[in-house]
């Protein structure tokens, strides 16, 4: 930020390309062995005729303008994360160290298959593992995100339904589902028609049974939803969609609360997305690319995205583009397959015992919160969770404290805030998602935290209202920043 001081430090901060002088660098190159061609005779008038105009600065400032903004971060290595719905876990360094491996991560993208063997057989054992744990038969690599997956899901369900000469144009979505499945849905030319939950939060059947018609593609379902509770009437859903031709989408997001304990696919889904970065800890957000499996029943694999990953009797791996009734190609390539090593890599860690450890720790930590958090703040759907809780700050309305300063405040004291006001049906929401690998002294800070907050809300409700206050930049037109991101260096102009 240009002429703006940085918390902390008493001097300007310069930007990178405001840093340095001409000369000075931070490498040394060995002496040229090979003749000094004139660019142009390699690149004609493409070649460029003046230096790019790139800082030139040692070592030390590079690295140190790096690290700088790195620490300007809130990242799950640095901090309590419990960003509901979005299963912000720990990403395991082991990870990282298969990811880097050379075999995997200098392959190139047209590589022969015969010499990319072992990454093949990596996809085709992450496809296996994938569709083990949801009780699923075939599995495509290729979407990058879990909406990416959605659009996936749905394309293959639309092509279902053509094959068999019919074109359903509806698609039913509880109210309390994430954004993404209605945008899918209108990708896909189809429209949603939302439905409520019953009153304790979960489908009701009797509430499905009159939308029911001919028109009616497929439903899709979150489970556990996102109030963090299980679908308890999937099963019976599942049957009355299925008697009238439907299918049903299974968005994947919450998995984290059902590893190794219930298997998607028996509970009567035919289609879903895996959340890589979120339930296989690949790294989220900004931390990396991410990747949107999508498993489906025997019924939808003719569709899947060309190419699929086989495998043919002498033990060859191979890429099979020729599939006739394919959705075609959604990414690229054959997806982010550095997402794909890592996930692996949990997997192979965790082992059966591991995954299951995983959601049990992960029910058991967001339940504490429930316990503990519900001394102070109102817990939305006061019954055992799953993997996430909502609480709301209703007893909050006096104090003129609002929900996004309760956030905001969060940040002081070093915890990245719950999603806020999603779901929608629950008012003035914080959907909080612990995840497993946190300790019960972290949990019991983040209450303590929360209990101070919820205090001082009472007794200095400015204070929480200007939150933040240590962080290094304050409240951010967060609209703006999404919409309209400044991505290129502009000399003299302030950015926040
Ligand atoms: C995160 C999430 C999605 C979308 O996944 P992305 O990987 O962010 O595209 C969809 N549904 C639910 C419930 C989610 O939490």
């Amino acid at each position: 930020m240009p002429g703006q001081a940085t918390s902390g430090l008493s001097f300007v901060e310069p930007l990178i390309f405001e840093r340095g002088t001409p000369g000075r660098h931070g490498g040394s190159l060995a002496a040229l062995d090979v003749p000094d061609v004139d660019p142009s005779a390699l690149y004609g008038s493409a070649a460029r005729t003046e230096a790019a105009g790139l800082p030139e600065v040692s070592e030390p400032e590079a690295f140190r303008h790096y690290v700088r903004l790195s620490q300007q971060n809130m990242s799950i290595d640095t901090a309590f994360y419990p960003l509901g719905s979005c299963t912000m876990k720990y990403n395991p360094k082991v990870n990282e160290w298969a990811a880097r491996l050379p075999g995997f991560a200098r392959l190139h993208p047209l590589a022969p298959e015969h010499t990319i063997q072992g990454a093949l057989e990596l996809m085709y054992r992450l496809e296996k593992s994938l569709a083990e744990i949801v009780g699923m038969d075939r599995v495509t690599l290729q979407p990058a995100a879990g909406a990416h997956g959605e659009l996936a899901g749905l394309m293959m369900i639309r092509a279902y339904h053509e094959a068999q000469g019919r074109s359903p144009k509806k698609v039913l979505v509880p109210v309390t589902a994430h954004g993404t499945n209605a945008a899918s849905c209108s990708f896909n030319g189809l429209s949603i028609v939302p439905f409520d939950a019953g009153d304790d939060g979960v489908i009701d059947p009797s509430k499905v049974a009159p939308l029911l018609n001919d028109d009616v593609a497929a439903v899709m379902i979150t489970n556990p939803n996102t109030v963090g509770l299980f679908e308890r009437e999937l099963p019976v859903v599942a049957k009355m969609l299925h008697d009238k031709g439907a299918l049903v989408y299974g968005d994947g997001a919450n998995l984290n609360a059902l590893l190794g304990r219930a298997r998607p696919g028996d509970l009567g889904i035919d289609v879903m997305q895996f959340n890589l970065h979120k339930t296989f800890t690949t790294p989220h957000g900004g931390g990396g690319p991410g990747s949107g499996p999508v498993a489906v029943k025997k019924a939808l694999e003719p569709f899947l995205p060309a190419p699929t990953v086989e495998k043919n009797a002498q033990g060859h791996y191979y890429l099979d583009y020729d599939r006739k009734l394919s959705v075609g190609r959604l990414r690229s390539f054959f997806g982010n397959f550095g997402m794909m090593v890592r996930a692996y890599t949990y997997i192979r860690e965790m082992g059966p015992e591991g995954l299951k450890g995983a959601t049990d720790m992960a029910v058991l930590n967001a339940n504490y919160l429930r316990a503990r958090l519900g001394k102070t703040w109102h817990v939305a759907y006061d019954h055992v969770c799953m993997h996430e809780v909502i609480i709301n700050d209703r007893h909050l309305k006096d104090t003129g404290v609002a929900t996004m300063d309760v956030a905001k405040r969060l940040l002081d004291h070093g915890f990245h805030a719950p999603t806020v006001y999603f779901p929608l049906v629950v008012k003035n929401a914080m959907l909080i998602e612990p995840t497993e690998t946190e300790t019960k002294e972290t949990l019991d800070a983040f209450v303590d935290t929360l209990e101070a907050i919820s205090k001082e809300a009472f007794e200095s409700p400015d204070k929480v209202k200007g939150a933040p206050h240590h962080t290094r930049l304050r409240r951010l037109d967060e609209t703006r920043a999404a919409r309209k991101p400044v991505l290129r260096y502009q000399a003299n102009t302030p950015t926040a």
